[in-house]
């Protein structure tokens, strides 16, 4: 049987993007015991991941980069790089196992804490219409990370869909590695988009950074208020129809990225027990839940961007080593940033029209196959998953589980463990693991 390996921390964080690596850097620099845990075998989250920094490049975005990744190397941190946390044994217990990399011969692991600082980040938003199952239709950010994993791309004809941000970033991404991006194709509409634009106008870097997708994507067509109805192709992709609410497009291509903005990874705070609003984790001016000694940062606060999750693990890493009066000058900004976040949501709210994406045959739940004719009948998410099956699968009701809120108005935040998908090995400790919980009540 496998063995359970104990580690104990003064300050732990989960989730190493930039958010955890800013509060990581910044706890540790008083001498306290801090590691951070990742499930993946590098630091940098969803934007930095598999990608290398210099401070002397000429772009302001790498040289913070580069700054940051330095400021963890320089810092006496643990790093529990391929370790997944999937539960909680008790109050200041998280159970994790590792994934492939350089942890994985260590089975399954108990990380001790007396602050923990969540910092999970956020994942994208599918939302189900006729098509989207079929090979080569993909979540834009999950194209971007085939690609930086080595997917070529180059002189392939891809359509960009959905909304929010990421669009832009996926599309200029995919074009620097030649590919040809055929057209974007953002839900919201012009006028949402004009006030946001004109809401950056306190913030030239921002302005800045637009101007720069704005360049890389010259000559590819950028349509707002269209959105995808359907894909077609027999083995794979062949066409995508787009539809403007008045008139539908039929568009080849080879790749098809399509996401809905994000939604946060809440999974973990919500199974702690920390207070949720609006799908988003509760948190006060120094970044604390509703639990004490439990802090939150990062993108499951709300969908804020890289400039957010940084000043918000710097926080967290200062409150929660006590040092609360040094925390008080970052509050200015992190209001700044709170306000972009609140125009963020704002300015790409999906349309109603997106409720009629699927059809009756439409797959929602692709793990276990179920359609929408068979959910759409139940009004609650307990008892659509009761009924159905809908959301039992490996992805924990992730992917379905979050368009059911937007389609059917579902509240799917209950959570049980293992909050992640883990190993059958993992699962043969498991006496052990309730060992632990029943001799602490
Ligand atoms: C798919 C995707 C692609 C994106 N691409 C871009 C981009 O190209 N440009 C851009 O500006 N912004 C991009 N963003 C947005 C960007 O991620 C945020 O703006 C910001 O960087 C968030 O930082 P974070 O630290 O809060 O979260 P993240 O960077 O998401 O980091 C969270 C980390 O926590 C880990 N984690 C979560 N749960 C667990 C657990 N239970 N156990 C162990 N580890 C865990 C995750 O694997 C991840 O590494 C992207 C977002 C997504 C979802």
């Amino acid at each position: 049987m496998a063995s359970v390996r104990q580690h104990s921390f003064d300050v732990l964080i989960v989730g190493g993007g930039p958010a955890g690596m800013a509060a990581s850097s910044t706890a540790a620099a008083h001498g306290h015991k801090v590691a951070i845990v990742d499930d993946n075998p590098s630091l940098g989250g969803q934007i930095w991941r598999g990608r290398s920094f210099s401070s002397a490049s000429k772009r302001a975005a790498d040289k913070t980069a580069a700054a940051w990744y330095r400021k963890v190397q320089n810092a006496q941190i643990t790093h529990l790089s391929g370790l997944r946390v999937f539960d909680s044994a008790q109050a200041g217990v998280l159970l994790a196992e590792s994934q492939d990399g350089p942890n994985s011969q260590y089975g399954q692991w108990e990380l001790h804490y007396r602050k923990l600082i969540l910092a999970t980040g956020a994942q994208e938003r599918f939302l189900p219409f006729p098509g989207w199952t079929l090979r080569n239709v993909l979540g834009a950010g999950a194209l971007q990370s085939m690609v930086k994993s080595g997917l070529p791309v180059a002189g392939k004809r891809i359509v960009v869909a959905g909304s929010g941000p990421l669009l832009l970033a996926v599309a200029a991404y995919m074009r620097a590695h030649g590919a040809q991006v055929v057209e974007i194709c953002e839900q919201a509409s012009m006028g949402q988009l004009a006030a946001f634009a004109f809401g950056l106008l306190a913030s030239p870097e921002r302005i800045l950074q637009g101007m720069q997708y704005k360049l890389q994507l010259l000559g590819t067509p950028y349509r707002t208020g269209c959105w995808p109805v359907a894909a077609y192709g027999t083995q794979r992709l062949e066409t995508v129809v787009l539809s403007d609410g008045r008139r539908t497009r039929e568009i080849p291509c080879d790749y098809f990225a399509c996401g809905f903005h994000l939604v946060p990874n809440v999974e973990l705070p919500a199974l702690l027990g920390c207070h949720l609003k609006n799908g988003f984790v509760e948190v006060d001016p120094l970044q604390q839940t509703s639990v004490p000694d439990i802090y939150c940062v990062g993108e499951p606060t709300g969908i804020g961007g890289l400039e957010q999750a940084l000043v918000e693990g710097e926080i967290a890493g200062l409150a929660s080593t006590g040092r609360v009066e040094q925390a008080q000058p970052l509050q200015r900004e992190r209001k700044k940033m709170q306000s972009f976040t609140e125009r963020l949501e704002k300015a790409f709210a999906l349309r109603p029209e997106l409720r009629r994406l699927p059809d009756a045959q439409t797959i929602v739940c692709r793990c276990e196959d179920v359609t929408f004719s068979q959910v759409r009948e139940y009004a609650s998410w307990r008892a659509v998953k009761l009924h159905t099956r809908c959301g039992m699968g490996p992805c924990q009701g992730r992917i379905c589980g979050t368009a059911g809120e937007f389609l059917l108005g579902w509240n799917a935040n209950s959570v049980r463990p293992p909050i992640l998908p883990v190993r059958f090995q993992t699962m043969a400790v498991a006496p052990a693991i309730q060992e632990i919980k029943s001799q602490n009540g």
